[in-house]
C-alpha cells in the first residue's frame, strides 16, 4: 500500500475504507471483515456512525494485528469542549476496543473545538493518539485553528473529487502542513453519471470509481470509499496499476464546480441542523 507522510512522520496510507451509513451491526461487521479481507487497512469511523463497536469487533476477529492498521474516528460536536472530548474519546476507544487511535478527527467546525483541540494535544502527547485532525475545516477556520494551537492538525477530511476539487482549500492546508484526505471521493455516487468520466474510465479498461479515486491518489489525496458490497471493495482497492496521463488529470480538473451538491458549510441552516444532531443523552 502507497502510504503519505504525516507532519508528524506518521505514514498514512492513501486508500482506506469509510463505514458511514452502514449503522446496522451485522451488516458494518460484514463489510469490514470483508475490506480487510480485500486489504483495507484503513478503517474511517466516527461516534455520530453509531458503527464503533461493528468496527472494533471486525477487527479483532481478522486476527491483524493492531499496529498493522490504521484506525480513525472522529468526535462529534456535542461532545466538544476539553472534559466531554476526553470523555468522547475513552468511550470510542471503548467501544472500538482498541487502547489507542491512527487518527483521532473534529468532526465538524461547530461547537468548542478549541477546548476538544486542548485534550486532543494533550492525548497525542501522553500517546494514546498518532495523529490529530479535523474535518471540514474551510480556509478561514484551518488557518485560524492552525494560527492558534500547539500541535498542527496533521489532517483535514474534507468533500473531495472531481466536481469539488477544493483547490482554495487545499493551498491553505499546503500552507500549514496539513494533509488533505477526501469524503465522498465517489461524489456519493454522482461520479457515476458523469458521460465524461465513463468514456475516459473506458479508455484505460476502469471503471469510473477506479478513474476518479486514481486521479485523487495521484494529486496526493487520501481516499476512503465506502461500499457494502465485496466485488466494488475489490474494484475501489485496484487502483495501483495504471496511471493517468497528464492530459487526462487536466480534464479531469476542469470538471471542478468549486462547491458542494451534497452539503453547505458556509450556511446557518447547516450550522442549526448539525448542532441539533445529538448522538447520546
Ligand atoms: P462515497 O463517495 O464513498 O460513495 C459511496 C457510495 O458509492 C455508496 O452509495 C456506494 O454504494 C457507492 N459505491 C461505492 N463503490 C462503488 C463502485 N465501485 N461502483 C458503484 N457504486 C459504488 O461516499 P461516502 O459519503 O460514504 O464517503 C466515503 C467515506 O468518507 C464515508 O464512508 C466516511 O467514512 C467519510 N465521510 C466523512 C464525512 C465527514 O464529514 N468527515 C462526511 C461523509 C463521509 P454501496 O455501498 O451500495 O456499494
Amino acid at each position: 500500500m502507497q502510504n503519505v507522510t504525516l507532519n508528524n512522520g506518521v505514514k498514512m496510507p492513501v486508500l482506506g475504507f469509510g463505514v458511514y451509513q452502514i449503522p446496522d451491526h451485522a451488516q458494518c461487521r460484514r463489510a469490514v471483515a470483508d475490506a480487510l479481507e480485500v486489504g483495507y487497512r484503513l478503517i474511517d469511523t466516527a461516534a455520530a456512525y453509531f458503527n464503533e463497536e461493528a468496527v472494533g469487533a471486525a477487527i479483532r476477529e481478522s486476527g491483524i494485528p493492531r499496529e498493522e492498521l490504521f484506525l480513525t474516528t472522529k468526535l462529534w460536536i456535542q461532545d466538544q469542549g476539553y472534559e466531554q472530548a476526553r470523555r468522547a474519546f475513552q468511550a470510542s476507544l471503548d467501544r472500538l476496543g482498541t487502547d489507542y487511535l491512527d487518527l483521532y478527527l473534529i468532526h465538524q467546525p461547530f461547537g468548542d473545538y478549541y477546548g476538544s483541540w486542548r485534550a486532543m494535544e494533550e492525548l497525542y502527547e501522553a500517546g494514546k493518539i498518532r495523529a490529530i485532525g479535523v474535518c471540514n475545516f474551510y480556509p478561514d477556520r484551518l488557518a485560524d485553528l492552525c494560527l492558534n494551537v500547539r500541535v498542527t492538525p496533521a489532517v483535514n477530511q474534507v468533500e473531495t473529487h472531481p466536481f469539488f476539487q477544493q483547490r482554495k482549500a487545499r493551498a491553505t492546508m499546503e500552507e500549514f502542513g496539513v494533509q488533505i484526505e477526501s469524503w465522498g471521493p465517489l461524489a456519493e455516487g454522482a461520479v457515476f453519471q458523469n458521460e465524461m468520466l465513463k468514456a475516459m474510465a473506458e479508455r484505460y479498461g476502469r471503471t469510473a470509481a477506479q478513474l476518479v479515486l486514481r486521479w485523487n491518489i495521484q494529486r496526493n489525496v487520501v481516499v476512503i470509499p465506502k461500499s457494502v458490497r465485496r466485488e466494488r471493495m475489490e474494484e475501489n482497492f485496484s487502483v495501483f496499476d495504471f496511471t493517468i496521463s497528464d492530459a487526462d488529470m487536466e480534464a479531469i480538473a476542469a470538471l471542478d464546480l468549486g462547491r458542494s451538491r451534497i452539503i453547505d458549510h458556509f450556511s446557518a441552516d447547516t450550522a442549526k441542523w448539525l448542532n441539533g444532531h445529538r448522538i447520546h443523552d
